[in-house]
């Protein structure tokens, strides 16, 4: 899960004729080698994510946009409202004024900039290209993939990503409206991806259907554990994650949480009400009904 921080992914790209990518220079253990932000259309490009807001960002995109023969991007359209997508907002204002930036608006509390809303299926037109937003909630409830109907290809956020599995926070996240989104991007039935990090993923059903079968599995495991008496959250991570570096475990105890929360809604698991007086730092006791 670590491996996928790689120092050599490219700067920039050009995957195809209707499509170039710039990273967003934040590399980490949550971003792999950086986020992708993604030209597309033949001349006048739509810019699909900002990154994260990188002193390096911009005139690396400026450089890529001379490479192009292009002067600016058209227009920006976010797919969620994390800051390593959103947060360069400003500094692309600052450098192409009046650029026009456009996301799914949806239990947004702050915004950095002022931001058009864009709904599911409200098509956006570039040059030689059309973008149709799917919305896709489950990593975050603003989530859009954005078909690319040329390639028959979508570019899929934080949804699916190339080199890693995806995270489901607790909170603003939700894993079965992420099941469902899987599903809905499955019903699409594109031939490639391109993720938000990570490189371009040409098998798109294939990859798509593991990332089912992986949770699938996830909460098979947490059922199996439940089963065996373990009953809190941290006991749950070091069975079901035993194969994963420790540092990673608060990351996938947010995981197995939204497995449980997703169980106990449907009726197969519940939270057991801590008692009055116990200790605050208790965790929550689980168990199958
Ligand atoms: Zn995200």
């Amino acid at each position: 899960m670590t491996s996928w921080i790689d120092p050599d992914f490219p700067r920039t790209a050009t995957p195809t004729d209707l499509v170039g990518r710039v990273l967003g220079l934040n590399p980490g253990m949550m971003t792999g080698p950086g986020t992708n932000t993604y030209l597309v259309g033949r001349r006048d490009p739509i810019l699909i994510d900002t990154g994260v807001g990188e002193p390096g960002y911009v005139p690396l995109l400026e450089g890529y946009l001379a490479e192009r023969g292009w002067p600016r991007p058209a227009r920006v359209i976010v797919t969620h409202r994390h800051r390593d997508h959103l947060g360069g907002v400003t500094q692309l204002r600052t450098r192409f004024p009046g650029l026009a930036v456009a996301k799914m608006i949806h239990r947004d509390t702050e915004l950095p900039d002022p931001i058009d809303d864009l709904r599911d299926g409200q098509t956006v037109k570039g040059d030689g290209v059309t973008l149709v937003p799917v919305y896709t909630p489950g990593h975050a409830s603003d989530h859009l993939c954005y078909h690319l109907l040329e390639e028959n290809a979508v570019f899929t956020g934080d949804v699916v990503l190339g080199g890693s599995t995806t995270v489901i926070p607790s909170g603003d996240g939700d894993l079965a409206d992420y099941m469902a989104s899987l599903r809905r991007l499955q019903a699409l039935g594109v031939t490639r991806i391109y993720p938000a990090h990570g490189p371009v993923i040409e098998d798109a059903q294939g990859r798509i259907a593991e990332y089912i079968e992986h949770r699938m599995l996830r909460e098979r495991q947490i059922l199996d554990a439940l089963d065996v008496g373990l009953d809190t959250i941290p006991a749950m991570v070091k069975r079901v994650y035993a194969d994963v570096p420790e540092k990673l475990h608060p990351v996938a105890a947010q995981s197995v949480e939204s497995h449980l929360r997703k169980l106990a809604r449907e009726g197969r698991v519940r939270e057991d009400v801590v008692a009055a007086g116990s200790a605050p730092s208790q965790p929550a006791r689980w168990r199958l009904t």
